[in-house]
């Protein structure tokens, strides 16, 4: 396990720089806000956020899970939910101008409605300040909550609903304890059953040991909850105490994963080895919307 693969060479990034990155830099730190895009070490930083996108993690910068894939800090988090939040959400996404916005949070097993209420807050608020974005929330499965705790989040109406199953159903001991890949497809099939209007994402990493026809049971499950919108992209282990990589899967299978997906039914297909759930996520929304 201690020998790391080395990067393929498609596997390329922009350095961090430039004046765009510095203002996103600067609206986060003024509104105290964290990013999944610093926290997890995302590779695609440099590029966003030169274009003012860039993901919003609420509820703190602690996780109770501990998915072996992930750089979110875990443990038991230091503080209760921040009733400012919301609203210092709303102002950097007003200030960034954003046309799509992605708001996402760590899990929060402490809470007892799992945060629901706090992230409808934070998406009235958004819609209050910027009637005019488009609001994607990235959430966590509310396993241990109440089934309104969901209700209450889709209430809110948030254009997108993503919830990410993060791997097929056969790597979930080792790389997703804690959650269960049912639970999580159920949740999606809720969404479009609470409010058949809202788009509804997924989506999973390759990479970490998982073979083609795993991936391909995956769209189908997916399909059968009505999931609008999928993306597929590389793991990359951001330290070496992580989930190893298992291969770099080229750039033609990822091509090849699209074409099967756009054939199972999918409205939106991002799979590259870069894509992130939030890569280019406000793009292909406003593609979408005028086609
Ligand atoms: Fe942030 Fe998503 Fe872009 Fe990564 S892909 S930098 S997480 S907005
Ligand atoms: Fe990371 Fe999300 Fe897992 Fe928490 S639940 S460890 S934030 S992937």
């Amino acid at each position: 396990d201690s020998v790391r693969l080395k990067k393929p060479d498609w596997i390329r990034v922009k350095a961090p720089g430039g004046k765009g990155y510095a203002d996103t830099h600067k609206i986060m730190r003024d509104n105290g806000l964290v990013t999944v895009c610093e926290e997890a070490g995302c590779p695609n930083v440099g590029e966003c956020w030169s274009q003012g996108h860039a993901t919003m993690m609420i509820m703190g910068e602690v996780c109770t899970r501990a998915c072996t894939f992930c750089n979110i800090a875990t443990g038991k988090p230091p503080e209760a939910l921040d009733v400012f939040e919301p609203g210092r959400v709303a102002s950097a996404v007003k200030k960034l101008g954003l046309n799509h916005v992605v708001i996402t949070s760590v899990d929060r097993d402490d809470v007892k409605d799992g945060g629901a209420e706090h992230f409808a807050q934070t998406i009235r608020a958004v819609r209050q300040q910027s009637p005019s974005t488009t609001i994607e929330i990235l959430t966590p499965d509310f396993i241990r909550c109440a089934p309104e705790a969901l209700e209450v989040v889709v209430a809110a109406k948030p254009d997108v609903f993503n919830h990410n199953l993060e791997t097929v159903p056969g790597l979930y001991p080792e790389v997703r304890p804690g959650a269960r890949y049912f639970h999580s497809l159920r949740l999606l099939q809720r969404v479009k059953e609470l409010d058949p209007s809202m788009f509804t994402k997924s989506g999973i990493m390759v990479g970490l040991g998982e073979g083609r026809q795993a991936v391909l049971q995956v769209m189908e499950d997916m399909r059968a909850a009505d999931i609008d919108f999928l993306t597929i992209g590389q793991y990359l282990q951001p330290t070496p105490k992580h989930h190893a990589v298992d291969r770099f899967v080229t750039p033609e299978e990822f091509k090849s994963y699209e074409t099967a997906a756009y054939g199972k039914g999918f409205l939106m297909v991002s799979a590259t080895p870069l894509t992130r759930s939030s890569y280019h996520a406000g793009d292909d929304f406003a593609q979408l919307r005028t086609a």
